[in-house]
């Protein structure tokens, strides 16, 4: 065939361009699949370039030399598959270096075993020139140590493209048909070291030709096809910079992962010692969080929430992610650490405006209200609700100005605060109208208290802008119960009326309400 008479020149061009790439794919050896994909091709050319040289070689001693040139590369090269598709698809390249230095162990021997005159009969026998279709090589007859090895090789092969052809599955779509393509062309030298055997093609360096689809295809799909290459990268970078703490741990509790928010947030919970998580046991860490802990050793999945500052500042949201589908103890553990403490503190702000009168600070009317209810339904009666309407207070308005008005209001919640700050629940039911809830010994005592406040009240000077002093007088109304199932209602109509008698009889006053009976009674 006219063509062969340039098949020293092909093999040339296919070690050029396959230095050439691995040269380019050095440099992007960062990216998924890429750390061994230049030695793969590094070790193409060097099969080419040694195949060229058995080819011209004159001589037979010369032909062998080169011949055994090719070896390592020739049985390396599937094992480097192996490393480029693992890496690649497991997206990582963990314990990978120890497996290959294992898999090559058995390419190792049979390499010293080639290169060693006294042994070589081991693995060759009937050595001698043979020339198919013009290109003249040399022709070994492989011993059954040799077929043993070369059998090894091509199960690793074999492996390879089961992995790359499992991921398929997974494969987010767009990079399907580029993962299609790898692995159809990734399947080309794996089935022709089967078929060159069986279909009997003989031409010498014919297995270096099988590698060049793939190492093209690997060249532009994984490193330079820009939506395959930017997919672990960026993968990594948005990994790095997450506002969330990402820690994975191993079966033994051991954090294998941790980003650089995990870290930080990892120092803040433990008071700021010891850097570097990586390696550490998790359970240095849990021994502080009961329940986290007794989550993560079941291996359930589970949401928390952590003072990590232990004074309300610092919130973290703690979830735990099982790895395995099926819940085993033997797997490791997701744990995801979010910072809540914006929320916290967006809740408590939230918490407080709906609570609290702002003017005041008192609770307000509707808080005021639930807080009565869920003491009365917790401990019943014994209780005394007292309401308080400030005498003539639109007057102190219209004299000294609104203004002046809050700043008398202010002080009389002060004033309430400070006497029934640890006896009672304070609240502003009204504009001017005030009310406390507590725990009475009895009607006698719940007027008692109520007319000590009453004089307290009144004998206290309010000082308002303007150098002006004024004196505020309050009617107040009480109810007391010691029915066990009294309402709020209830309790607050009978204040509500006893404050209108107050008021109606000529105010600065204290009257005792009468329960809903008692009134009917009256009236009859
Ligand atoms: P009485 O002795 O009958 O209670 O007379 P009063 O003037 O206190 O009663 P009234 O309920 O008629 O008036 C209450 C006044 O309280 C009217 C309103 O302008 C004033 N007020 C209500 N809320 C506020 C407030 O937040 N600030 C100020 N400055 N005044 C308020
Ligand atoms: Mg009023
Ligand atoms: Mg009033």
């Amino acid at each position: 065939m006219p063509w062969m008479q340039g098949y020293p020149y092909y093999l040339l061009m296919g070690s050029v361009l396959s230095l050439y790439m691995s040269v380019k794919s050095y440099r992007r050896r960062s990216n998924a699949g890429g750390r061994y994909l230049w030695i793969l091709m590094l070790l193409v050319s060097v099969m080419f370039i040694s195949t060229a040289g058995e080819v011209i070689a004159p001589t037979l001693q010369a032909k062998l030399w080169w011949k055994n040139v090719q070896q390592p590369p020739l049985f390396l090269s599937t094992i480097l598959t192996y490393a480029v598709v693992k890496e690649y698809v497991s997206q990582s390249s963990e314990g990978l270096a120890r497996r290959l230095a294992l898999f090559c162990i058995p390419v190792v021997f049979y390499l010293g075993l080639i290169f060693t005159d006294s042994y070589h009969q081991l693995m060759r026998s009937s050595i001698g020139i043979v020339t198919v279709a013009g290109v003249s090589g040399v022709a070994v007859h492989p011993e059954p140590l040799s077929m043993m090895l070369i059998a090894y090789d091509q199960l690793i092969g074999l492996y390879a493209v089961y992995l790359l052809a499992a991921s398929l599955r997974s494969s987010p779509k767009p990079y399907f048909w580029p993962h299609l393509l790898l692995l159809a062309s990734l399947s080309i030298p794996v089935v022709f070291s089967f078929l060159l055997p069986l279909l009997k093609i003989e031409i010498t360096g014919f297995t270096a030709f099988t590698y060049f689809p793939p190492m093209v295809a690997a060249y532009f799909l994984l490193l330079r096809d820009p939506r395959i290459a930017i997919y672990p990268t960026a993968k990594n970078t948005i990994f790095e910079n997450m506002k969330d703490g990402i820690l994975l741990t191993d079966h033994h509790d051991n954090i294998i992962v941790a980003n650089e928010a995990a870290e930080a947030m990892l120092s803040t919970l433990t008071g700021g010692q010891g850097n570097g998580w990586m390696g550490r046991n998790i359970y240095s860490l849990l021994e502080y969080y009961g329940e986290i802990a007794v989550h993560y050793a079941r291996r359930m999945e589970g949401q928390f929430e952590i003072d990590a500052s232990g004074t309300d500042e610092i919130w973290y949201g703690v979830s735990l992610i099982a790895t395995e589908r099926s819940v085993a103890e033997d797997a490791g553990m997701l744990i995801v650490l979010s910072d809540l403490s914006e929320k916290k503190r967006y809740e408590r702000e939230l918490l407080y405006q709906a609570t609290v009168d702002d003017l005041t600070g008192l609770y307000n009317r509707r808080h005021f209200m639930r807080l009565v209810q869920h003491h009365l339904a917790d401990n019943g009666g014994g209780v005394a609700l007292l309401l308080f309407d400030i005498d003539d207070f639109k007057l102190i308005n219209d004299t000294y100005g609104h203004i002046a008005g809050d700043k008398a209001l202010m002080d009389f919640a002060q004033k309430m605060l400070n006497v029934y700050c640890d006896s009672g629940i304070t609240g502003r039911v009204g504009g001017e109208e005030f009310a406390v809830f507590f725990a009475a010994g009895g009607e006698a005592a719940a007027l008692q208290e109520a007319e000590h406040f009453r004089i307290t009240m009144g004998s206290h000077t309010v000082r308002l802008d303007g150098g002006h002093q004024i004196r505020l007088t309050v009617s107040i109304g009480v109810a007391y119960t010691e029915r066990r199932d009294a309402t709020f209602e209830e309790l607050y109509r009978q204040a509500d009326d006893a404050l209108y008698i107050s008021k109606s009889t000529g105010k600065n006053k204290v009257t005792l309400g009468r329960p809903p009976v008692w009134r009917e009674a009256l009236k009859g």
